[in-house]
């Protein structure tokens, strides 16, 4: 979500960075003969570098992407010795490296970043990046991060006058804050970059905002959704050129709103921890998939290519820039599907729709009956880092009862619950919110009706009156 646009011209590799800058022009002019052009021979040097240097790999052989059996991140995980191509890259020397988050952007082996995550699946994630794959990143977003037209963003001075706003989670070795950290650090002040934690109370996150008066404000919809209700408010008076999102859902209710409140463009980007920036929009509000950089295969349940035009099961992606840490055909756990037509703005990268991570604002009260909200992401962080817990499920019931679900493999739930329910708690009470309860359910997590997804934070009222649609408790989505 990090994205400077422009500012990636500072990218400490310089040479590596206008080699993927002038490339990603060019194939951004051309998408249906450059760009599929330099996709192949991306593709070729990949399956070279993963046959010849990655064990893993070789044991899966194949000189086409189609000889690859598909990959899940548990199986990487379970074999990451095997799995790189630097074959210094070990588990626990990594491991040893991340468990000190005041380690997050500093070079790891003295030339890679390291960002884990533990994405929609719950399972961590550690991934490596070289600096090749980080020029692909950074020339991506300088080039269709602010509109995708070739041409519209070739002001290399545009970042330098912004004040750039992230608000995340931060303190921890996670993609947004890494990559956003690592930008502060080689701009040397200029412009200004600077970090707010979205685990914060809103009314404290808009304190900071108000102090630091940024011109762009890069953050997930959710937080920009409850931003924005304070602009409307009043209680906020952010003066933005620009909204950058990533990371969660974005509906048009929740656009309309954030628009409304802040009179700006508002930029999406679809991106994962396996390849930063897969998609990103034109000014139709469509999602092109960077296709030069990265492959993307729609598959059904048992990964077989989708048929017909529905959203997948999930989605096998292929990073064409990362050769330390190969991923071919690695199933990421997002439902997509291709538009079926060309996109009027003329872009021939193809348009992606995706049905992400939509996790539920939760609405509580404090002692007085004021309104608390609080954002799904905080709580995710918090129960993950502070309780060691990624397959939980919340379903918030009005604003007074969480009741606490598991996936069935969890062992031990109870204690799980005892842990959880400690952090959960400690948390909310910074936030003052007051007269909540929250119990323990043995029942399996729901799941929406319709998909089957199984979301981890759910505002149950707000689903059932919003008839399990997508977008949840925001007002924007009513
Ligand atoms: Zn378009």
């Amino acid at each position: 979500m990090a994205h400077m646009a422009s500012l990636a011209t500072l990218n400490p590799d310089a040479w590596l960075y206008a080699g993927a800058w002038s490339a990603t022009w060019w194939s951004g002019l051309h998408p249906e003969t450059v760009g599929l052009a330099m996709r192949q021979r991306r593709l070729a040097r990949l399956i070279d570098q993963a046959l010849s240097a990655s064990p893993f790999y070789k044991k899966r052989g194949g000189g086409r992407l189609c000889d690859f059996r598909p990959t899940t991140k548990h199986e990487l995980m379970a074999c990451f010795d095997d799995w790189a191509t630097d074959r210094r890259i070990t588990r626990a020397a990594l491991e040893s490296f991340v468990a000190d988050p005041q380690r997050a952007a500093s070079p790891w082996l003295g030339r890679y970043l390291v960002w884990t995550s533990s994405g929609t699946s719950g399972e961590m994630g550690y991934f490596i990046q070289d600096a090749t794959s980080m020029a692909a990143y950074d020339a991506i977003d300088s080039l269709r991060l602010r509109g995708r037209a070739p041409l519209d963003n070739l002001n290399p001075l545009w970042g330098l006058d912004q004040r750039f706003a992230f608000v995340g989670a931060t303190g921890g070795h996670f993609a947004g804050f890494v990559s956003l950290e690592r930008m502060r650090r080689a701009t040397h002040g200029r412009p200004t970059i600077q970090v707010v934690s979205a685990l914060e109370p809103v009314a404290r996150i808009a304190e900071q905002l108000a102090v630091i008066d940024p011109t762009v404000l890069i953050c997930y919809p959710s937080a920009a959704v409850l931003l924005a209700e304070r602009q409307l408010s009043g209680t906020l008076g952010l003066d933005l050129t620009e909204v950058w999102l990533g990371g969660e859902q974005f509906t048009p209710g929740q656009r309309a709103l954030i628009q409304a409140a802040f009179q700006c463009p508002v930029r999406n980007n679809y991106g994962a921890s396996e390849f930063f920036s897969i998609a990103s929009e034109c000014r139709f509000g469509n999602l092109h998939v960077n296709e030069d950089w990265v492959i993307l295969e729609p598959v059904d349940a048992n990964l077989q290519p989708l048929s017909g035009d529905g959203f997948s099961a999930s989605v096998l992606l292929t990073n064409l820039a990362n050769l330390v840490q190969p991923l071919l055909r690695y199933q990421l756990t997002d439902r997509v599907r291709f538009a079926p037509r060309p996109c009027p703005c003329g872009d021939r990268f193809r348009v992606i729709e995706v049905d992400g991570r939509s996790d539920d604002i939760l609405r509580f009260q404090d002692a007085q009956g004021g309104p608390v909200p609080v954002l799904p992401l905080a709580l995710e962080t918090v129960i993950e880092e502070g309780a060691g817990i990624t397959h939980f499920q919340l379903l918030c019931r009005g604003s007074a009862v969480i009741e606490v679900r598991f996936d069935a493999e969890l062992p031990d739930a109870p204690a799980a619950y005892e842990r959880l329910r400690a952090v959960l708690l400690a948390y909310l009470r910074q936030h003052r919110v007051a007269g909540l309860r929250t119990r323990f359910s043995r029942a399996a997590p729901q799941r929406e009706q319709r998909s089957g997804k199984l979301r981890r934070i759910v505002a149950v009222q707000a689903r059932s009156q919003g008839r399990g649609e997508v977008s949840g408790s925001s007002p924007a989505s009513a």
